[in-house]
């Protein structure tokens, strides 16, 4: 089918890159239509063990054309440095393979700043941001006083808007923060530095979507992220600042009008989450520890152990409606091999009454789980490509998630390489 969206249905971190890198070769375009660096897939295959920020996953096969659309936030500094280190992989990478969009925001290094003072300014109460200058550079967005890509080739323009956004930016910067204004040239030379190298690649994604649809091209949009990240229906204020979700793909990426013939929602066999706020049956101790480790559990960004819990049935259920999944991919269900019994929720418990629904987010913070267990099967699923080759309790597993998720399973991965992946029908 045409365009498919592939999307996270619950904090980010399920496997998308894999989905997105197994499924590219079926498609002529690949497009990422929202966030910035702040997370990242990693992907194994022939190039090996790589982790991907900012470039869309199809980079690593050869005949894609990867797009970073117009509703992505791109620091220059580091998209130039994940290029340079997937071309000593022997990523080709040429403006013929990746194409940036015009309209794309910069990232700058006083965005970074500016996440990292707000956060100190928190103290305890600190967001867990990544530092790496998404809020501020959103926020700069809607407050519309941002640099988009294409300025760089508008240099009288870009100079005029820097300086009149850095009169504005330095108020906060001495008064809330009591830091050093930024400077000017400084700012000018960065962005000359970086975006001299990445000139070659910045276009008008929109012309290049159009023509590519029109010539009847099969579009894969890859959203970093997942559902309950969304800034209008995710965990507010523990979201990120973008849409991750499905219906966001087609402003995100350049051609508002595009419709969507596939939606596959990625999930995990059990539930992470990085960053604060409410994570209903978060596990600690020991319990933790064994599914963190099992799992590989780190960001992917930076390194950060990720909150961990058994798989949330209300909270991946609401990150399937909003998504409006059609399908879905059930990663890593080899990590939870171990398991003597796989617990489950399967609802939240507010004072007397068990909620099935995902609640209102201020909510989260009063409701304590309520779990179902699932025997497990104890035993290296790694080896299966096909459904009947796992065990019953793990074919069990998948089909009890299946009916409360509502929506066909048709991928099930078994380990982090590209071939291990069940397809339950034809792709
Ligand atoms: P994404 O942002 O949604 O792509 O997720 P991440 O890349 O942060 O996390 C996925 C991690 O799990 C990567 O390290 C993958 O290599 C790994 N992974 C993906 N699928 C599987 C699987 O089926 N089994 C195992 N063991 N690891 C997997």
């Amino acid at each position: 089918m045409a365009n498919t969206a592939i999307v996270g249905i619950a904090f980010g971190d399920e496997g998308k890159g894999r989905m997105v890198d197994y499924l590219a070769e079926d498609y002529d375009v690949v497009v990422r239509y929202q966030g910035g660096n702040n997370a990242g897939h990693t992907v194994i295959n022939e190039f090996g063990k790589n982790a991907l920020h900012l470039i869309p996953s199809g980079i690593f096969n050869p005949d894609t054309v990867n797009i970073m659309g117009t509703g992505m936030v791109i620091d220059l500094e580091s998209l130039v440095e994940e290029m340079e280190a997937l071309k000593k992989v022997g990523v080709s990478i040429t403006p013929e393979n990746l194409k940036i969009s015009e309209r794309a925001i910069i990232v700058l290094p006083y965005h970074r700043l500016q996440d990292q003072y707000e956060e100190e300014r928190l103290k305890d109460k600190a967001y867990g941001s990544t530092k790496r200058g998404i809020a501020p550079s959103y926020g700069d967005k809607y407050m519309k006083k941002s640099l988009q890509m294409g300025y760089l080739f508008h240099q009288d323009y870009l100079e005029e808007q820097l300086g009149l956004i850095l009169e504005w930016k330095n108020c906060s910067f001495e008064a809330t923060y009591h830091k050093p204004a930024i400077e000017y040239q400084q700012t000018l030379d960065w962005l000359k530095k970086y975006g001299d190298i990445l000139k070659p690649y910045i276009t008008d994604v929109s012309k290049v979507l159009e023509e590519a649809t029109l010539a009847g091209k099969k579009v894969l949009f890859e959203a970093q992220l997942g559902a309950l990240r969304d800034i209008t229906y995710g965990i507010y204020p523990y979201t990120s600042s973008s849409s991750p979700l499905a219906a966001f793909a087609p402003v995100g990426s350049g051609l508002p009008g595009l419709e969507l013939d596939r939606t596959v929602g990625v999930l995990k066999a059990y539930t992470t989450c990085v960053g604060d706020g409410p994570f209903v049956g978060e596990l600690d101790g020991e319990e933790a520890d064994k599914l963190r480790e099992a799992g590989g559990e780190y960001g992917a960004s930076t390194g950060r152990p990720r909150r961990v819990t058994y798989f949330d049935i209300p909270a991946h259920r609401y990150g399937v409606k909003l998504q409006a999944a059609t399908e879905l991919a059930l990663t890593k269900l080899d990590v939870i091999s171990y398991l003597e019994e796989v617990p489950v929720i399967t609802g939240y418990k507010l004072g007397d009454e068990i909620l099935t629904e995902f609640p209102y987010t201020p909510l989260l913070d009063e409701v304590e789980p309520v779990y179902e267990t699932l025997p497990g099967w104890k035993q290296d699923i790694s080896h299966a490509r096909k459904f009947e080759d796992l065990p019953q309790e793990a074919q069990d597993y998948v089909l009890y998630l299946e009916e409360a998720m509502g929506v066909p399973m048709r991928y099930i991965s078994v380990g982090p390489e590209r071939e291990a992946l069940i397809v339950r029908e034809s792709k």
